[in-house]
């Protein structure tokens, strides 16, 4: 404390600077991001499989996927989730810290092949969804989404006699988001998660379908990825005593969710961006900077101050190389790879100069709100 007043930072400076360095985040590729505090984890997707095309009886089949339970323990040990945090450390004082909730952007394999077996491992909460009223307008029928206690009925008979996996003590929270404007809230230890409907970022894109999980069409494993389909798509708010962030695992332009009506606002925006000029058209990045970084301000008076690009890897290739023992993605195939960022660098510069774009390297932890 004297070298900080000797410095002239006062002692209410360096506690502001403490309280932001609390939350810290690690991106493992697509929307599977950890965010922790000294104590609690919250984990969103736990998406570690990163599946090839499988082979079944000597036959090459795409797209028949299921978990690959070696891998997914193997990083809950190796980035220290939850109850493994102390897997390998034998000192006494190695506390592990509570993986409480595993949020899942919307059922789409890349988002919630895995979160059943983390949950299972780990013994963190689900968030379900019941009932959709976007579901309802695309179908032009009332559907039901259930689709993640779907998934952890077929997994629970799946991999019943897996050891290290305890289904009876999976919960999962079934949580009603009625319409567009509807909030759920979660808390966890410091943590205060709201969850609403965000639109996906293209509707039709195959083999990812829409509609809810149906149960009549996924009911073993592995089974083909488009059984996968999307249900509720979600954002998530996260309020932290360090400060506040959006995710938008997958950033639909035509979002219709008023923030101010919410009370929701955010420092940090964490943005699923995929191809962006590829799907939506780059004159439509307009769009979708309005609705998730200036929060529909017309005015420019959100508190946006940096955005980090996700979900704009190849969701197929495992996080680990041949010759690196580190972890690494690889941008999407389909998108013009080096472009990718690119244009979204160039669009946010003319967008909002005072926005910073910031690329998380995977595995690699970053304090989103440290200067
Ligand atoms: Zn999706
Ligand atoms: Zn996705």
């Amino acid at each position: 404390m004297a070298l900080l007043l000797t410095l002239g930072i006062s002692k209410a400076t360096a506690d502001e600077l403490d309280r932001r360095s609390e939350l810290k985040v690690t991106w493992y590729g697509v929307s599977t991001l950890l965010i922790e505090n000294s104590k609690t984890q919250i984990l969103v997707d736990g998406y570690f499989t990163r599946d090839r095309f499988r082979v079944i009886g000597g036959r090459f089949v795409p797209y028949e996927i299921e978990p690959d339970i070696e891998i997914v323990l193997s990083k809950l040990k190796s980035e220290k989730i939850g109850k493994f945090g102390c897997d390998g450390d034998t000192s006494t004082s190695c506390k592990p810290k509570t993986l409480g909730l595993i949020l899942v952007a919307h059922a789409h394999y890349d988002h919630a092949l895995d979160a059943p077996i983390v949950a299972a491992a780990t013994g963190a909460k689900l968030i379900s969804v019941e009932h959709s009223s976007i579901l309802a307008k695309n179908n032009g029928e009332v559907a039901l989404d259930n689709s993640i206690g779907h998934l952890v009925d077929v997994y629970s008979k799946a991999y019943e006699t897996v050891g290290g996996l305890h289904w009876e003590s999976v919960q999962v929270s079934h949580i009603s988001l009625p319409n567009a404007q509807a909030t759920h809230v979660e808390k966890e230890g410091d943590f205060r998660i709201t969850t609403f409907q965000w639109p996906h970022l293209f509707r039709s894109l195959s083999p990812a379908k829409g509609g809810a999980i149906r149960p009549s069409e996924l009911t073993t494993l592995p089974t083909p990825i488009w059984n996968f389909r999307q249900g509720t798509p979600l954002a998530f708010h996260i309020d932290h005593p360090a400060g506040t962030m959006i995710i938008f695992p997958s950033a639909g332009k035509d979002a219709v969710f008023d923030f101010k009506e919410a009370k929701l606002s955010a420092d940090v925006v964490l943005l699923g961006i995929g191809g962006v000029c590829l799907w939506i058209g780059c004159k439509s990045v307009d769009d979708l900077w309005n609705t998730t970084v200036r929060l529909t301000e017309p005015d420019h008076s959100a508190n946006v101050r940096k955005v980090y690009p996700i979900h704009w890897d190849d969701d197929r290739v495992p996080l680990d190389g041949e010759t690196q023992s580190d972890c690494h993605v690889k941008k999407r195939f389909y998108a013009k790879p080096s472009r990718v960022i690119r244009d979204f660098r160039w669009f946010a510069s003319h967008a909002d100069p005072t926005v910073d774009v910031i690329v998380p390297t995977p595995c690699e932890a970053f304090y989103p709100f440290q200067d």
